[in-house]
């Protein structure tokens, strides 16, 4: 083969072999392929779209470009199971998610990513806990997994090589928006991890990946056939993300928003539903729960006895945290120093919000990165954000600004202000839950 005749034959609309992809792929991480190359045939497969054979080749290609996880070996009591998300904001939901599948008797080796764009990152919530060792050598990772049933950790450069050239290749040459790049660059890295079963959750709304519901089902459907096409049982659930799915959106701030879930000091009712509809999905297909009203009633077993925020303190002090932390959060977390509410401008009704203008605010607050080595201030968010469908005062606080300075505070102001529309008429509420595919 060569590369440039690959190009050509997707270029020209023809479908490509599972061998041509492999050699194509296997040429991305060891610099074979050139990088003109490669943005060639991401903007072909843009115009071109790959078919499911191909996108199932594509995604083995890029997950076998590195290591992949085999637990086998370890003689593990339960299904390898794990979830993903697109992203959204105030999405707490993988640090619940993985100690309550742990105490329901699954395995969870969460490699989660950073925040990109407006959206937050599992990482860089758990790398606000002070010790907690994101990028721990490769046995503890996996003597954690098996002792405590989860382990929440950072992508390490041995895993989907091709991935990270090709992500970056996309992203400079515009070619990131199609579902079948998508689709592969996605599962190649989630697969590595040796998963038995894998639920996806695909977000829908003005805080969404993906622009329209539309685009949503077409990337949902997209994975539900090529993950379990690639041999790891697989679905998916529509999630709505018109609104923080939290009241708080930032790192150490969603953190505190998910001990107080662990521990039943407070669920907030959307949150619990998106956390519960997820958790089940993934009991129900790994075979842990033999129905959705099983593995409900088991998931609330495990919060009420404790068993859940048992599992995420071990997991946090087997991986260098607080042993003390479910106790004593402010003890650990950082506080910010200026902390100012955000006025309505308007009476009513909250009738819809730009949930990305408020992950930007979070993000200007220093709490994401506008560029890759950018650090991250853990500290600032936002917190007590107005649910739509709430009555509001003028002069009544929309959310919480948590700052490092008076002057950016006074900007994520007025960005909270711009971000909400405050009506007469009260909307119907959205659904959290749109659609599962399996
Ligand atoms: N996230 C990814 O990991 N890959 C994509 O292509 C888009 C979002």
């Amino acid at each position: 083969f060569l590369p440039q005749e690959i190009v050509r034959k997707k270029r020209d609309g023809g479908t490509l072999s599972a061998e041509e992809i492999q050699f194509f792929v296997r040429g991305i991480p060891d610099g074979s392929t050139t990088e003109g190359q490669i943005a060639a045939l991401a903007m072909a497969v843009y115009f071109n779209d790959m078919n499911m054979d191909e996108r199932v080749a594509f995604t083995l290609a890029m997950r076998d470009s590195g290591q992949v996880l085999d637990w086998k070996s370890l003689d593990l009591p339960g299904p390898v199971v794990d979830k993903h998300s697109t992203g959204g904001v105030g999405d707490v939901v993988s640090l619940m998610l993985g100690p309550m599948i742990a105490a329901c008797g699954g395995l969870v080796p969460m490699i989660s990513g950073r925040g990109l764009g407006h959206t937050g990152g599992t990482l860089d919530k758990f790398d606000s806990i002070p010790g907690y060792s994101t990028v721990p050598d490769p046995d503890k990772f996996r003597a954690v997994v098996k002792d405590v049933g989860v382990a929440i950790i950072g992508q390490t450069a041995q895993l989907a090589p091709a991935d990270k050239r090709f992500y970056s290749i996309r992203d400079t040459t515009a070619t990131v928006e199609s579902v079948a790049m998508i689709t592969g660059s996605i599962l190649s890295k989630k697969l590595a991890a040796g998963l038995d079963a894998l639920v996806m959750d695909v977000k829908v709304g003005s805080g969404a990946f993906m622009p329209t519901y539309e685009k949503s089902v077409e990337l949902a459907e997209s994975i539900v056939h090529v993950g379990n096409g690639a041999g790891t049982r697989t679905s998916a659930i529509l999630t709505g993300m018109n609104e923080s799915l939290c009241p708080a959106a930032g790192n150490a701030v969603e953190v505190r928003v998910a001990i107080d879930y662990l521990t039943g000091k407070s669920r907030p009712s959307r949150l619990h539903e998106v956390t519960m509809a997820l958790c089940a999905e993934m009991l129900v297909i790994s075979g842990i729960a033999a129905s959705h009203e099983e593995a409900h009633a088991r998931l609330q077993a495990a919060l009420d006895s404790g068993e859940a925020a048992e599992r995420f303190a071990r997991m946090v002090t087997a991986l260098g945290g607080p042993a003390d932390l479910m106790d004593k959060p402010d003890a650990h977390l950082e506080t910010a120093p200026v902390i100012v509410p955000v006025p309505s401008l308007q009476a009513g009704y909250a009738t819809s919000v730009d949930t990305r203008g408020l992950g930007l605010a979070v993000v200007a607050l220093g709490g994401g990165r506008v560029r890759p080595q950018d650090t991250i201030d853990f500290a600032v968010g936002l917190t007590g954000l107005v649910e739509l469908g709430d009555s509001i005062a003028v002069g009544q606080p929309l959310a919480m600004v948590h700052a490092r300075t008076s002057e950016a505070a006074e900007q994520a102001v007025r960005q909270v202000q711009a971000a909400y529309q405050i009506g007469a008429g009260k909307a119907a509420a959205e659904p959290m839950i749109y659609k599962t595919i399996r």
